[in-house]
């Protein structure tokens, strides 16, 4: 498990999604039966010593890397067929009768808002300056507490996030937690590494703070002075945040108190002034994640002067709002987020930006009209066989283990047939009439959405958890496991090609959703949902010794990845992809075993187009990960994703994976061989 910045927006909460994106998905041709050809393999490449280029390289040629993308794969593809459809769709709630409060006049006004860009140039900071108005009213240290939490009501975040999720030792309660947030840069280490590309990057961080300070009034000298305070303050959040790694442990974030006691345990915090800024109550309980970095935030409270604590706010409002502010904003976020820091060329066009933002507010309204126009009953039926052939292999997988004992074998069943499924779309949809939308200013109705949403998560804290609701928007090309749920959830936009063919041959389908399913199955038994018994709760179900056997071999494969280059000097960092690597690799070895099944009857399975049943699974699989990625965004998710790039998730899964060996005769010259004895095999 892990953090995943909102997936659904205010969601910060632990959930294990299958990749790292952007979000949503169409598809023009709308292939329903797979396209895998003998003559598309590059034959010039063994398969035994690059899958991933064996497979993808014509693909990789024939699909460049567009300007406005980091990377581009499949999932990029199938967002922008997806943006095409939520285009139709807008245009469509635009032009009915818009009746005041309907979800159409709700999507139709903020998508307006958010396109007419002569109102928003003309606007400039009038409607975010309630906020700056209060930061510089800022005299003392409880109005510095009250600033902060009246901020954290409209999702800007100093300092750290405070939100509503799942107690992960009472699993069906939701608890208010506290997390370590509030820096302008993806991720510490960028403070803090002194290599070229952290260097470059905090040089423009620099550049920008000074561009977006001048732009809102200060002049030149005091806008380099604040820019310059303002990352020396971030550096010191930064030194007391965790690493990415220590926020893996779940044990180690987990310290639950009583609210109150924040006021004993954490002193040089207002809290009470805090909470009132925030507009809600004490909670009665919470979990502070990062209890070191709390006291920290105490000896910064008492060691700043008001001045910087200003600058501070101040940058992190407009740095948070400025993609919905005027172009210049706008310009300056891009160059910094998008060119620096992602390797971006150009901005994408405007109409997909707003798009994305109003996809975002409305995200469970703009759901139910995608899947009544594009999502297929049929497919939601296949898929529950699916998963439930997927649940018998995973089955058959456990007893086989080797070196599981018996008990430990019994309770890991029981978890796997404990395991919830949700597919497709939510039973029950999200209601949107408490929120508010005009067609007149854009950044109001961000503002009004995260005001909404984070009130709906507050009103979470002290009840019960409501097992009906998705944290992932049925549009959405992207699945998750819940540790605290123990299940599994797969949204309409990801039953498409090239994972899920409607007709499609068995093999391809279980090479691609097959593997995505057990994918999020072996979730729930990584080296972090291990950690979590079958009703989601943080709790020890396996004996000592073999979790100690499990804990060996899960080391083969961090140090399997350690020796992949990213680039130069920069190595995979195969503590902090574990679980998910862990998770490819259960997820085909379960798909596998569950197509043995399904083809149990069938006698000989005819060849396709060239290429036997076993090579279809396995080029299948290789397929779905096909993409492009500019070295800068590699360096950033090598830092800050907990997945490996999507070449590794292809060779550094299937080198372990001995129908590979079998189906493609690898000898030991081959690239990806490995002895018996240095394959892992864990699930
Ligand atoms: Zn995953």
């Amino acid at each position: 498990m892990q953090m995943s910045y909102p997936i659904i927006k205010s969601t910060v909460i632990a959930l294990v999604i299958l990749f790292t994106g952007c979000s949503q998905p169409e598809n023009k041709t709308q292939l329903q039966k797979p396209d895998f050809k003998k003559e598309t393999l590059t034959q010039s490449i063994q398969p035994g010593d690059d899958f991933f280029r064996y497979v993808n390289t014509n693909w990789m040629d024939s699909n460049p890397i567009p300007d406005d993308k980091s990377r581009f794969g499949w999932f990029d593809i199938l967002l922008e067929n997806n943006r095409n459809k939520l285009k139709t769709l807008f245009a469509e709630a635009a032009k009915g009768s818009k009746e005041k409060g309907s979800v159409a006049q709700k999507i139709g006004d903020f998508y307006a808002s958010g396109m007419d860009t002569l109102a928003i140039e003309k606007e400039g900071l009038a409607n975010i300056q309630f906020i700056l108005d209060q930061i510089t009213q800022i005299n003392s240290p409880i109005e510095l507490a009250k600033t902060i939490g009246y901020m954290h009501s409209l999702q800007l975040n100093p300092l750290f996030y405070y939100y509503a999720s799942a107690d992960e030792k009472n699993s069906t309660i939701n608890i208010a937690g506290i997390y370590q947030g509030g820096l302008g840069l993806p991720d510490r280490d960028y403070y803090l590494e002194d290599d070229d590309a952290s260097i470059e990057i905090r040089a423009a961080y620099h550049a920008y703070l000074e561009k977006v300070l001048s732009f809102s009034g200060e002049d030149e000298a005091s806008s380099e002075v604040n820019a310059k305070q303002i990352i020396t303050f971030e550096k010191l959040l930064a030194e007391a945040s965790y690493t990415r790694l220590k926020n893996r442990d779940p044990h180690l974030t987990y310290n639950k108190i009583k609210g109150e006691e924040l006021n004993t345990e954490y002193p040089g915090i207002n809290w009470n002034a805090y909470f009132e800024g925030l507009g809600h109550e004490t909670p009665k309980e919470v979990n502070v994640n990062q209890t070191a970095y709390l006291k920290e935030l105490e000896n910064l409270i008492s060691n700043q002067d008001l001045n910087t604590w200003k600058s501070y706010l101040k940058a992190l409002t407009i740095r948070s709002l400025s993609a919905y502010l005027s172009s210049s904003y706008v310009n300056a976020h891009f160059e910094l987020y998008g060119k620096v820091i992602q390797g971006k060329e150009m901005m994408e066009p405007r109409w997909k930006l707003v798009q994305g933002v109003t996809g975002n507010a409305l995200g469970e309204a703009v759901g139910q009209l995608f899947v009544e126009r594009y999502f297929p009953p049929e497919a939601k039926q296949r898929m529950e066989v699916l998963v439930e052939n997927l649940r018998i292999g995973f089955a058959q997988r456990i007893d086989q283990l080797e070196w599981m004992s018996a008990d430990t074998k019994i309770a890991a069943k029981d978890k796997l047939n404990a395991i919830k499924v949700k597919i497709g779309y939510p039973n029950k949809w999200r209601d949107y009439s408490g929120l508010d939308i005009e067609p007149n200013s854009y950044v109001s109705n961000v503002l009004a959405s995260n005001r909404f949403d984070f009130a709906y998560s507050m009103n979470k804290i002290g009840k019960p958890v409501d097992t009906e609701e998705w944290h992932m928007f049925p549009q959405m090309v992207n699945a998750y496991y819940s540790p605290t749920g123990n299940e599994v959830v797969f949204p309409a936009a990801i039953l498409q090609p090239p994972f899920f063919y409607l007709d499609g041959d068995d093999a391809v389908n279980y090479g691609a959703i097959g593997v995505v399913i057990g994918h999020e199955m072996t979730h729930g038994f990584d080296d972090q949902g291990a950690k979590y018994d079958k009703h989601g709760n943080l709790s020890t179900w396996w004996t000592a010794e073999d979790s100690a056997k499990f804990a060996t071999r899960t080391q083969v494969l961090v140090e399997q990845f350690n020796q992949y280059q990213i680039k130069d000097t920069v190595y995979a960092n195969g503590e902090l992809t574990l679980g998910e690597n862990i998770a490819d690799l259960g997820g085909l070895n379960i798909s596998y075993a569950a197509y043995q099944t399904a083809i149990k009857d069938k006698g000989d399975i005819v060849d396709i187009d060239g290429l036997n049943h076993k090579q279809r699974f396995m080029i299948s699989y290789a397929n779905i990960w096909a993409q492009n990625i500019r070295d800068k965004e590699k360096l950033r998710r090598t830092k800050t994703d907990v997945h490996s790039l999507g070449e590794f998730r292809v060779n550094g899964a299937l080198r372990n994976f001995d129908a590979f060996y079998k189906t493609y005769e690898l000898t030991e010259n081959s690239q990806m061989f490995l002895n018996k004895e240095s394959r892992v095999n864990i699930w």
